[in-house]
């Protein structure tokens, strides 16, 4: 059963809006493009492997989440997290096409394309090991006693593992259920009840990576962050207030509440508190009644009064 689906998270939001507002010449552009394309490769490969484990079928209860980040000796993320009353599995999903290479002095993995280009990447064999350390510690402290298990996962067969890894277990999408299937199950160390405590033990503790705003978290000055509302249809940055709609110079789209969306990427990027002024600016409105109101009625949470007032998104998990 899926107790959280998979989901895009804040954080690729923010990443997709930083890559749309950052001014194209900037020195980290490239980089963070890079970085935005391997995390939506890497979150394609997640929604299939949960969209497989959806039609898993186990003799016995499993609960399974996308995308857990807990608190151990320090936050850690696993792709997908598994916990039946036999046994606990953390898959880390590698959606990486070409000839991979484990490497283990140093522990590495590369992988080369069709066209001689090489990259390496962290190893995801010590990732698991840490993983699976780190959730041990989390378990012990709640109570729960259970095996961890830990594999890598490839979703697709555009991955051609040239040298696998020693130690780790790796599969592909195909070879889950049989992979599960061979995990030791009897005597389980969990009642039923007990697995359900587990469960919300999880979800309780589950936290999301939240190193808003962006600018700040990749050392990026708020002034190489394009200013303006995004309009909902062409996704250009620059409509126009008109009255009270907002227009778009190029679609002509006409909208009452553009001003949502960009609002919320100003505290994903930009900075974690707007007053009036920087409402304007960043909206583009010449009006401080308009600011006011639309700050007002934007569910922010607003510290000091008249001039001096300030607003603040809260980002829940
Ligand atoms: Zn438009």
């Amino acid at each position: 059963m899926i107790v959280k689906p998979y989901a895009q998270t804040l954080y690729m939001e923010a990443l997709i809006s930083l890559n749309k507002r950052l001014k194209k010449n900037h020195p980290k552009y490239l980089t963070l493009r890079e970085d935005l394309n391997r995390n939506i490769a890497g979150d394609i490969g997640e929604e299939a492997v949960m969209s497989f484990l959806q039609k898993v079928k186990l003799p016995y209860k499993f609960f399974a989440f996308h995308n857990i980040s807990l608190f151990g000796e320090s936050l850690f993320q696993m792709d997908i997290l598994i916990i039946t009353q036999y046994y606990a599995v953390i898959f880390e999903v590698k959606n990486i096409q070409g000839e991979i290479e484990f490497k283990s002095h140093p522990y590495q993995l590369s992988r080369t394309l069709s066209t001689g280009v090489r990259n390496s990447f962290d190893s995801p064999e010590i990732q698991l090991q840490e993983y699976i350390y780190q959730l041990n510690v989390i378990f012990s402290a709640g109570g729960f006693s259970l095996p961890i298990y830990g594999a890598v996962v490839f979703p697709f067969t555009s991955s051609y593992i040239k040298t696998p890894p020693y130690e780790t277990t790796v599969l592909f999408r195909n070879e889950i259920k049989s992979y599960l299937r061979k995990l030791k199950t009897h005597d389980p160390p969990l009642s039923l009840e007990v697995l359900d405590s587990l469960k919300k033990f999880i979800l309780n503790k589950t936290t999301n990576y939240k190193p808003f705003p962006l600018a700040q978290h990749f050392a990026i000055n708020p002034d190489d962050i394009i200013k303006g509302v995004e309009c909902t249809i062409c996704n250009l940055v620059g409509m126009k207030k008109v009255a009270r709609h907002w227009i778009c110079p190029k679609c002509r789209n006409i909208s009452t509440n553009a001003h949502t969306k960009t609002l919320k990427e100003y505290f994903l990027i930009y900075k974690d508190s707007i007053s009036n002024t920087e409402c304007r600016q960043f909206l583009n409105l010449n009006n401080m009644y308009e600011a006011n109101r639309i700050l007002k009625n934007a569910n922010l949470i607003k510290t000091g009064k008249y001039k001096d007032a300030k607003y603040k998104m809260e980002f829940i998990k």
